[in-house]
C-alpha cells in the first residue's frame, strides 16, 4: 500500500496542521492547471489521496493500525475523485485555511471602478489645476450602515442551506459517486437572509448618489491622461471597500496654441515689409490666461531678423508644456507667415513697381524648387550604404 506519509514528505507524528501545510505546497505545485508536466497529474491524484486520509482522523487511525481506509466508513466520496470526480473543495480548503467547504460568501464585497471624464482649457493642462467633479456613484447607505437589515432586525440563517450558503447533491454515475456543490437558491449563495431589508438601500447596504469631488490635475497633461483616484470609486454591495476613481481628461482646442509632444506651437503673420526689413514684435502668451503666472511671462518680445522667410521658426526655450516627467519645459515655437499685401492704393503701387525695377524683379523667373522628398527609392539606398 502507498506511504501517505511519503507521499506528503511528512513524518508519522505530523500534526494536523502540518499535513495540512504539506498538502498545500504539494498541491500547488502539481495541480494540473499550474504543472504541466505528464506525470504531475498522477502525483496531484496521490497528493489529494494522502490527504484525504491523513486529513481525517478517523481514516488516518485506520491507515496507522494498517487498515484499508478505503473501505472504512463513509468513504464514498473518495473513487469519486479517483476517477476524474475530483471534489475542488478539499484544494481550496487547503489553499485558503477554511473549514469544511468553501463557506457561504459574503454580502461585502469591494465595489466597481469609476470612469469620469472632464474638460481641460490648455492652460489648466499646461500649468495645473484643480477641478471639481461630479460623479455618479454607490455610497454607503447612512440608514443601516451597509448592514442591508431593517432598523432593529437582522439577517437571519438560510433555512435552506442552514448557513452553509451552498448545497451539496450526489448523483450516482458509472464512474462512481459525483458530488456537485452550487450555490444555495434560496439565500444566493449568503447562507444568511434578510427578512426585513433596509427601506432605503432595499437591502443593498449602498445607495446611488451624486458626489462632487475636486481633483488636483498634474502640470503638463494632455488627453487621455487618467488621473487614479484610489478609493474613490463605487462603494461595494453590502457597504464593502470602494472601488478605484479614474479621471479621464480631455484638453480643448486652442484658437492660438497647439500642442506637439512638450512644445508649444503658435504662428505669427509678419506684413511683408516689417520680414524684408526688421523688427521686434510683442505676443501674449500661454501664461497670459492663467492668472497665477508672473507678469513679466505674459508677454514676450520677439525678434523679428531683417529677411525673415514666410515658414521661419524661432524658439522661446522653456516657455512649452512642463514634462510629466520631470524633464523640464519644453518650448514655445513661433512660425512667421509673410503677410503679402492686399488692396494697394495708387501710391502703394507705384513705390512698390519702383521697387522691382530697382531690384531689377519687373520680369522675374521663378526659382524652382527642389524636394528632398522627392528622391528616389535607390537613391535613398545608395546614400545610406555612403
Ligand atoms: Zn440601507
Ligand atoms: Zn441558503
Amino acid at each position: 500500500m502507498t506511504d501517505y506519509y511519503e507521499v506528503l514528505g511528512v513524518s508519522r507524528d505530523a500534526t494536523a496542521e502540518q499535513i495540512k501545510k504539506a498538502y498545500r505546497r504539494a498541491a500547488m505545485k502539481y495541480h494540473p492547471d499550474v504543472n504541466s508536466e505528464a506525470d504531475a497529474a498522477e502525483k496531484f491524484k496521490k497528493i489529494s489521496e494522502a490527504y484525504e486520509v491523513l486529513s481525517d482522523d478517523n481514516k488516518r487511525a485506520v491507515y496507522d493500525r494498517g487498515g484499508d481506509p478505503k473501505h472504512g466508513g463513509g468513504f464514498s466520496g473518495f473513487d469519486g475523485f479517483g476517477a476524474g470526480g475530483f471534489d475542488f473543495t478539499n484544494l481550496m480548503d487547503a489553499m485558503f485555511g477554511q473549514q469544511g467547504g468553501r463557506g457561504p460568501r459574503s454580502r461585502v464585497r469591494r465595489g466597481q471602478d469609476a470612469l469620469v471624464r472632464t474638460k481641460l482649457d490648455l492652460y489648466e493642462a499646461v500649468f495645473g489645476t484643480r477641478k471639481k467633479v461630479s460623479v455618479d456613484t454607490a455610497v454607503l447607505c447612512g440608514r443601516c450602515q451597509g448592514s442591508g437589515a431593517a432598523e432593529g432586525s437582522e439577517p437571519v440563517t438560510c433555512k435552506v442551506c442552514h448557513g452553509r450558503g451552498e448545497i451539496v447533491q450526489t448523483q450516482r454515475s458509472f464512474l462512481g459517486d459525483v458530488r456537485t456543490t452550487s450555490a444555495c437558491p434560496q439565500c444566493r449563495g449568503y447562507g444568511s437572509v434578510i427578512p426585513n431589508p433596509c427601506i432605503e438601500c432595499d437591502g443593498e447596504g449602498r445607495v446611488r448618489s451624486r458626489r462632487d469631488i475636486t481633483v488636483k490635475i498634474p502640470a503638463g497633461v494632455d488627453t487621455g491622461n487618467r488621473i487614479h483616484l484610489a478609493s474613490q470609486g463605487e462603494v461595494g454591495p453590502g457597504g464593502g471597500p470602494a472601488g478605484d476613481l479614474y479621471v479621464e481628461l480631455l484638453v480643448n482646442e486652442h484658437p492660438v496654441f497647439h500642442r506637439d509632444g512638450d512644445n508649444l506651437e503658435m504662428e505669427l503673420s509678419v506684413p511683408m515689409t516689417a520680414a524684408a526689413l526688421g523688427t521686434e514684435v510683442t505676443v501674449e502668451t500661454l501664461e497670459y490666461e492663467w492668472s497665477e503666472s508672473p507678469e513679466e511671462d505674459r508677454i514676450a518680445h520677439i525678434e523679428v531678423p531683417a529677411g525673415t522667410q514666410s515658414g521661419t521658426r524661432v524658439t522661446l526655450p522653456g516657455r512649452g508644456v512642463p514634462n510629466l516627467r520631470g524633464k523640464g519645459r519644453g518650448d514655445l515655437g513661433v512660425t512667421f507667415r509673410v503677410a503679402t499685401p492686399t488692396r494697394l492704393n495708387a501710391e502703394q503701387t507705384r513705390l512698390l513697381q519702383e521697387l522691382a525695377e530697382l531690384r531689377d524683379e519687373t520680369d522675374p523667373q521663378p526659382d524652382v524648387h527642389k524636394r528632398e522628398a522627392g528622391k528616389g527609392f535607390f537613391d535613398r539606398i545608395k546614400e545610406s550604404f555612403r
